[in-house]
Order: structure tokens, then C-alpha cells, then sequence
């Protein structure tokens, strides 16, 4: 173990598993399309930092983050890679910002390109945009059939460098293709539009991680990947196209262990009850370290390589197992929530499946109290 023996909790982050998902992902690629890294959110909960440097080692090409602040953090620590700014931004400090740190914008509608345009006139600056469209998430972006217009209020305004166009797609990772089709196909309509004005701009990218995976029509120039990089399959049914590797580890260290009688009551509320004499284990992690609540008498964790269930109420710093299936369990054993131990893995998407939500929530739900630590 890398950590330190008196670490209550903490996360693991496997670097070997991060460059070979790298290195899967871009097999899977042409020569002429690009990995750009989606390292938002502290790289979904990984440590972005960290992330993006291995990432970058590994091969990848470009970096994209959700803010302002995601972005001037890369940079501030030394980070030189082109870094997308996915969300949007607005106002005149934030494009100095922008100019300050090399960092890219989204522009996604005529009136911020126009402010855009005219702040930079003012600082005598110009910077590289992208361009968004909205093909049918209907959140970010210019509606696709309006392109054209687009395009021609940013080219009014030579500080702006057009370095891509890009979409985002909504249902890519549902199984039935349809939809992610009609998307392509507004994006290709796109295409097609700017080519019959004569404008080709150096990249258009349209896939995150499930298109990726399921799509080569999606690469286009560059793949824009999160999830899949994380080494979690954005859909059961995508699990086999690439053999990722889950990259993060959840562990905590066994704090206390008794044997309670049988009719003693767990944790507040006392929803669990034991029926017989029972040996337990409180460890100290969680719902202030990122495991959900509603996750209670529904968790399993691995102990001695073996699925241990955890009983009564997640508390804010502490919860506990039902250790009777394992001998000779002592204090300062490690105990893990998500990873693997033995014959068993548990991922985040088995907790997304008990919760009814999906593994990027989870993955982004574990808080800074758990250290990250790279192994
Ligand atoms: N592109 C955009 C615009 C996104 O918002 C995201 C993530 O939400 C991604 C790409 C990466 O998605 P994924 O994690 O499914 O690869």
C-alpha cells in the first residue's frame, strides 16, 4: 500500500489501468482523429491534475473541462496542451481570463460571439473558439440549420480563430441507435452547409465516450472522451468493445470490531436488527466521503477477497459490516468499496444500478476528504 498505514479512508488511482485505457481508446482511433481528455468535474472525481498529465503522457492530445476555474487549475499546474472550456462563458473578465491562461471558449450563440468579438477587439488580442451546435440535446449551442449565420458573425471579427465545430450528443449511449444517427446526420447537414459556402474549419468532433465506442462515422477529427478513459463502460451493452480497466479504487481501514448479541439494533434509526450474536466491523467512511445514503443495507464491500454486506444506516463518517463470514478480521484491515479484492470487482456502475443513476454521478460524488492517491 502506497498510503499512509493511519489513512482512515482514501482513493486509488491506478495510472497503469489510465494509460492502457488511453491507449486502448486510441487503437480504436484513425491516425487522423485525436483523443481530447475530458478532465472536468477534477477529471469525474479522479483528480484532474494528475489525470491529465498521465493522460497526455499516454498520448492523448487536448484537454476539456466544464469552467473557467477547471481550466486555469490544469494551467496552473504547468499543463500546455490546447484546454476546452465546454460551458459557457460570458463576461469581460472572464474572456481576460481566457487570454490570460490560453484557454479555449465555447462560443454557442451569435450574442456572445458578438461579445466576444468586440472584447477582444478592445484588448487587441484574438483566441481560438469553438463552435457549438446544438444537433438535438438541446442544451448548449446554435440550432444546426443555423450554422451558416453563424459562422458569419464570428468571421466578422478576425480576433476570433475558429479551431473547431463540435456537437454533443444526447442518447449515444442507449441502445437503440436512432436518435444518435439523426444527430450525425444534422452534424453532417452542418458540414455540408459550411462546404457549400466555402468555409472548412480545421476540426469537427462530435463523440463522447459511448459514440466512440460504438461509432467510427462519429470520430471525425477528434473524440472528446471522459467516461471510457476512467475505465467504465458507458452502457452494459458497450461493456465488450474495448477492454477498459476501471481506474479508481475506494478503500477504508476496518477502525473497530465487536460482537454484538442477537436483537442489538445498528446505526441510527436501527433498521437493521441482528437476529443472531453477530461480529461487526465499523469502518471509517461515509456519506461526508461520497457513499450515498440510500445506499444503506443495500452495499456490499470486499473483505479478505470476499462480498461482505454492510448493515444499518450510512453515517456521515462511519459505516458498518456484518463480518460474519470472515475470520480472523482485524483493526486496520483494508476494506474495499468499489474496486476489486480476489475473484470480485465492484465497480461505481454497481452502485449507479442500486441508486437508479448513472456511474458519472457516482464517480463524481466522492469528496476531497478522500485523499487521491496514485499508484
Ligand atoms: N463532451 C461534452 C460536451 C460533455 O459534456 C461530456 C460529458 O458530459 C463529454 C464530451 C464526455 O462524455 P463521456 O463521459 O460520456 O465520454
Amino acid at each position: 500500500q502506497n498510503c499512509s498505514p493511519t489513512q482512515r479512508a482514501w482513493i486509488e488511482i491506478n495510472e497503469t489501468a489510465l494509460r492502457q485505457n488511453v491507449k486502448a481508446i486510441k487503437q480504436s482511433l484513425s491516425p487522423q482523429t485525436s483523443l481530447m481528455a475530458v478532465v472536468k468535474a477534477d477529471a469525474y472525481g479522479h483528480g484532474a491534475v494528475n489525470v491529465a498529465q498521465t493522460v497526455l503522457e499516454a498520448g492523448g492530445e487536448a484537454l476539456a473541462v466544464a469552467t473557467l476555474q477547471e481550466g486555469i487549475e490544469l494551467r496552473q499546474a504547468q499543463i500546455q496542451a490546447p484546454i476546452l472550456i465546454l460551458g459557457a462563458i460570458h463576461t469581460v473578465e472572464e474572456i481576460q481570463a481566457l487570454v490570460k491562461w490560453n484557454l479555449e471558449p465555447t462560443l454557442c450563440s451569435l450574442q456572445q460571439a458578438s461579445v466576444f468579438g468586440e472584447t477582444l477587439q478592445t484588448l487587441q488580442t484574438s483566441l481560438p473558439v469553438h463552435l457549438k451546435l446544438d444537433t438535438g440535446m438541446s442544451r448548449l449551442g446554435v440550432l444546426w440549420k443555423d450554422v451558416v449565420p453563424f459562422v458569419r458573425c464570428v468571421q466578422k471579427f478576425p480576433q476570433l480563430e475558429i479551431k473547431s465545430i463540435y456537437s454533443h450528443l444526447a442518447t449515444a449511449d442507449e441502445k437503440n441507435d436512432t436518435f444518435m444517427e439523426v444527430q450525425r446526420e444534422r452534424f453532417e447537414s452542418a458540414i455540408a452547409q459550411l462546404n457549400s459556402i466555402g468555409f472548412t474549419p480545421p476540426c469537427f468532433h462530435l463523440a463522447n465516450s459511448a459514440a466512440t465506442l460504438r461509432d467510427p462515422n462519429c470520430h471525425y477529427d477528434l473524440v472528446r472522451v471522459g467516461l471510457a478513459l476512467y475505465g467504465l463502460s458507458p452502457s452494459p451493452h458497450l461493456a465488450s468493445v474495448s477492454p477498459l480497466q476501471p481506474v479508481l479504487e475506494v478503500k477504508a481501514r476496518i477502525t473497530q470490531i465487536k460482537e454484538l448479541p442477537a436483537g442489538a439494533g445498528v446505526s441510527y434509526g436501527h433498521q437493521f436488527i441482528t437476529e443472531k450474536p453477530t461480529p461487526i466491523a465499523v469502518i471509517g467512511i461515509g456519506y461526508a466521503d461520497g457513499v450515498p445514503r440510500n445506499l444503506s443495507n443495500h452495499l456490499e464491500v470486499l473483505l479478505h477477497g470476499k462480498k461482505v454486506p454492510q448493515i444499518g444506516a450510512i453515517t456521515m463518517d462511519q459505516l458498518m459490516l456484518d463480518i460474519s463470514n470472515c475470520e480472523q478480521v482485524q483493526p486496520g484491515d483494508i476494506v474495499t468499496l468499489i474496486g476489486k479484492q480476489g475473484e470480485h470487482t465492484i465497480t461505481a456502475n454497481d452502485w449507479a444500478q442500486k441508486l437508479g443513476t448513472i456511474s458519472w454521478e457516482i464517480l463524481c460524488s466522492f469528496k476531497h476528504r478522500l485523499p487521491r492517491i496514485f499508484t
